[in-house]
């Protein structure tokens, strides 16, 4: 566990950068876990690439239909007083931190999809909109490999599992985890639902969910469209700088380049982010740009029809709005590109580590 993911997210860093420090700090091999943990987020980006819009739906059938999931999380869950313990924790954990192990979030989506049987995607969603390293690839495609609409078999944990690898407070003998693989499994597949039992005591603290925001709060100072002018980008060039791309611009701009960053309404209205998560990308971005804006595409559009040139970084989460308005740069990539679409991690990765070997021989 490095931390590193809400960087990775948000172009802070490339992959390439974050493999060149491990290699020259801690003389990692090409063949160490670390470089496939790279290259399951990678993997995932294929699979959007492939399947655009359609992460957004089950890949296959899971253990039941559909209809058997509820579309709604469960508000005990929300509020983190479900009285499982380690539900409880990994709730509070996300809420103040916005970051999760990757244990944690394969308990938590496994519980709730499977012993709360909640449709995947409601989880998803809750929980990409929480997440400092919120990726729609890595988790709506890791919340259906643990519903086993992803994968071929749905992801189960019990109570055993988490006290080998989580700290006491989280550890929840006798609650519903503390079950047979078998008995889970059951359940997964159809079996009757546990009772859940919430504990009064743990209901009374319940912790109260982070609200989310689909515009960004005035104190932070970005300019809506109405505050903007066109006539100040005439004959200018413009490098745009986007939530997945928070790095300093490439030092080969015109001078006199406006460096501005921009905040796509569209986007947000449909994923909105918790204050912290604001916070946290707005503080990156105004450290690198002249100027931030909140617009939707047709006003970018408006904005900058009379610029000299506009560039920016690709990235999925806002390439297709960009594409039409932007010339945008290829992200640096650690890993060969796959145009072959792969229906499993090890097929892609079998030709998309190539990279990363011949990397090690320079
Ligand atoms: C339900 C669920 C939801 C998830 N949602 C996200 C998400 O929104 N954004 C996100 O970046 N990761 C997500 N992950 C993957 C993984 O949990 C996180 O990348 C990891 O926990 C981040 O912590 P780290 O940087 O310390 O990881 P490290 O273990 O230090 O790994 C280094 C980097 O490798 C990548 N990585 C590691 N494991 C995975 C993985 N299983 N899948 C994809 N990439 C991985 C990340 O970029 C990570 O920063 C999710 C996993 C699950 C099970």
């Amino acid at each position: 566990m490095t931390g590193l993911s809400p960087f990775i997210t948000h172009g802070v860093l490339t992959l390439p950068q974050v493999y060149d420090h491990l290699v020259q700090h801690v003389q990692l091999t090409p063949g160490h876990k670390l470089i496939y943990e790279l290259g399951w987020r990678e993997y995932f980006r294929h699979v959007w690439a492939h399947r655009g819009e359609g992460i957004f739906e089950s890949l296959h059938d899971g253990p039941l239909p559909e209809s058997a999931y509820d579309r709604e999380l469960p508000s005990d869950l929300r509020a983190a007083c479900t009285g499982v313990p380690v539900i409880d924790q990994a709730v509070r954990t996300l809420y103040a931190t916005g970051y999760l192990h990757n244990h944690a979030r394969m308990w938590l989506a496994s519980y709730a999809v499977h012993l709360r049987r909640v449709h995947w995607r409601a989880g998803a969603d809750w929980m990409v909109a929480h997440l400092l390293d919120g990726d729609l690839a890595s988790n709506h495609l890791s919340w259906q490999w643990v519903a086993g609409t992803g994968s071929h078999k749905p992801y189960l944990f019990n109570a055993e599992n988490v006290a080998r690898y989580a700290p006491a407070a989280w550890h929840s003998p006798g609650t519903v985890v503390d079950q047979s693989y078998e008995t889970l499994e059951r359940i997964a597949r159809g079996g009757d639902l546990p009772a859940q039992e919430v504990d009064a005591r743990v209901a009374a603290s319940s912790c109260v969910e982070p609200l989310l925001h689909d515009t960004p709060a005035s104190e932070l100072g970005v300019k809506p469209a109405r505050l903007l002018d066109a006539r100040q980008l005439v004959g200018r060039s413009v490098w745009l700088v986007h939530p997945w791309a928070l790095r300093a611009p490439p030092d080969n701009l015109p001078a006199n380049t406006l460096v501005a960053g921009v905040y796509l309404r569209g986007f947000h209205q449909r994923w909105p982010w918790s204050q912290a998560r604001w916070a946290w990308v707005d503080s990156a971005m105004a450290e690198i740009t002249q100027e931030r804006w909140w617009l939707d595409a047709g006003e970018l559009r408006a904005l900058l029809s009379q610029a000299a040139s506009v560039r920016s970084l690709d990235d999925p989460h806002i390439g297709p709005e960009l594409r039409a308005l932007a010339r945008l740069d290829a992200p640096a990539r650690l890993f060969s590109q796959v145009d072959r679409p792969c229906g499993s991690f090890s097929k892609w990765w079998s030709i998309a580590s190539a990279s990363v070997w011949e990397r090690e021989k320079r």
